[in-house]
């Protein structure tokens, strides 16, 4: 079998390792993809918004199989373009894709359908959305409608930051046409887990659980950021709490989404809090997350082109979706100054020392130079995935990993996982 990913990210250099364990594939290419991803695949360079040339590439090379997992692309109908063209694509058509393409579309299913999440209201004007946060109570969250890098979140104090969070949002489009639309949100507590399932528009299966940390800084302080590390499984996400989210949120937000005629193929992201009143959703990804997908596809052990194709042909019910008993912890190297400003292309080295078999290193943020070396390319540069029979020593191989690789400005977080020892405790 032929296949196409398209992406470059760390994310999907953990679906090409996956998808290149594959008996059933002979080859795949990757548009554009990274500097990591040469030894399995052959690189194509298009880009992930070029639908015609990309359908075109896959008609010449007759592929049997396209992947997509990135936001953009899919929102824009990269699948719809795909299936027009007659060519088998796993992810989500666009008008189910909007589950993640504007938060007031899912926000307004989630209370159409009695899904649990935070209260919340939608404004289309600033004046209004500023006359109804002065008789609020603080802190609570304002939210771009549409998508914005993981960056249209903002969690305000008081009165007066929302206001200027507004002007942000609204007024100075900060984040262009995203913030046409405001959800504003009651500010949840509780501790944040992360549910990816496979879906086939009417079943789903659940991966097993992960958790990212996202602030910059140790003891998480700093800026939100795309994610600094995450684990796997969450010792957080008990059976009760899966039990309850199958039958208050995951089932549910598959029906709802069939009863509005956006049948839901492809991979589900349930952003989840665990608050006392119950896991309510934080938000929904129409994907697979990053890095989370970086602890998750490691350990596991379903064909990945099985489930892709279950979900296509809407045979998930029969599909034995296995996971190794094992934990995985990926530390993020990331560019001294990310989230903000920071230097690129500074020469990697260290990437002899991963056997991908328990060490992985996912390219995220890197480039080619002209003389052959990788260089930095980016704010978050690699993904070093370390498993272990336990969480305690995943994450303790996963440090030891960070020190195999060298660049000038190399930062991370060194508490990665260290709410498992809370969780143990
Ligand atoms: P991404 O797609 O990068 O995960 P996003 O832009 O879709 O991010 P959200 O996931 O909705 O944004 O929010 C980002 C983060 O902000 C969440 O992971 C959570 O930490 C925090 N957050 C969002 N909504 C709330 C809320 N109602 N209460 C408390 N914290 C929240």
């Amino acid at each position: 079998m032929k296949v196409l990913l398209i992406g470059a990210g760390g994310r999907e250099h953990a679906i090409l390792h996956a998808i290149y364990k594959s008996p059933r594939v002979d080859k795949i290419y990757v548009a554009p993809g990274n500097a990591g991803m040469r030894d399995m695949a052959e690189l194509v360079d298009i880009g992930v918004m070029e639908f015609d040339q990309l359908v075109a590439f896959a008609r010449e090379k007759a592929i049997d199989l396209a992947v997509c997992s990135q936001d953009d692309p899919l929102c824009a109908g990269i699948v719809d373009a795909f299936e027009e063209a007659g060519i088998r694509i796993f992810g989500t058509r666009k008008n189910a894709a909007i589950i993640e393409g504007s938060k007031a579309f899912s926000k307004n299913l989630m209370k159409k359908y009695a899904i649990p999440t935070a209260s919340y209201e939608v404004f289309t004007d600033p004046d209004a959305a500023c006359a109804y946060l002065e008789h609020e109570s603080y802190p609570i969250v304002l939210k771009a409608d549409g998508l914005a890098l993981g960056k249209g979140v903002l969690i305000c104090q008081d009165f007066e930051e929302a206001k200027a969070g507004v002007k942000e949002i609204m007024t100075d489009k900060k984040f262009g046409s995203a913030g046409n639309e405001l959800v504003i949100e009651e500010f949840m507590t509780g501790r944040e887990v992360s549910a990816l399932a496979f879906c086939d528009g009417r079943h789903y299966k659940l991966m097993t659980s992960s958790q990212d940390h996202k602030r910059a800084g140790d003891g998480d302080t700093g800026l939100n950021t795309g994610g600094m590390g995450t684990f796997s499984p969450s010792p957080f996400f008990t059976d009760e709490i899966r039990d309850y989210c199958d039958k208050h949120i995951f089932q549910p937000t598959l029906d709802a989404m069939l009863a509005e005629g956006r049948e839901f193929k492809g991979v589900l992201y349930f952003g989840l809090m665990l608050t006392a009143d119950g896991p309510k959703v934080v938000e929904y990804n129409t994907r697979f997350g990053d890095p989370e997908t970086q602890v998750v596809l490691p350990r596991m052990k379903t064909d990945i082109i099985d489930a892709f194709e279950a979900c296509i042909d809407g045979k998930l019910e029969n599909l034995d979706l296995e996971f190794e008993d094992n934990a995985a912890v990926c530390v993020v190297l990331a560019s001294k100054g990310y989230p903000l400003s920071y230097e690129k292309g500074f020469p990697i080295s260290g990437f002899e020392h991963f056997d991908n078999v328990r060490d992985f290193c996912f390219h995220a943020g890197t480039r080619l130079a002209a003389d052959g070396t990788v260089v930095t390319n980016g704010g978050r540069v690699l993904g070093i995935t370390s498993k272990g029979a336990s969480l305690r020593e995943a994450r303790d191989n996963a440090y030891r990993a960070t020190d195999w690789i060298s660049f000038a400005n190399k930062y991370m977080r060194h508490d990665i996982g260290k709410a498992i020892d809370e969780a143990s405790e």
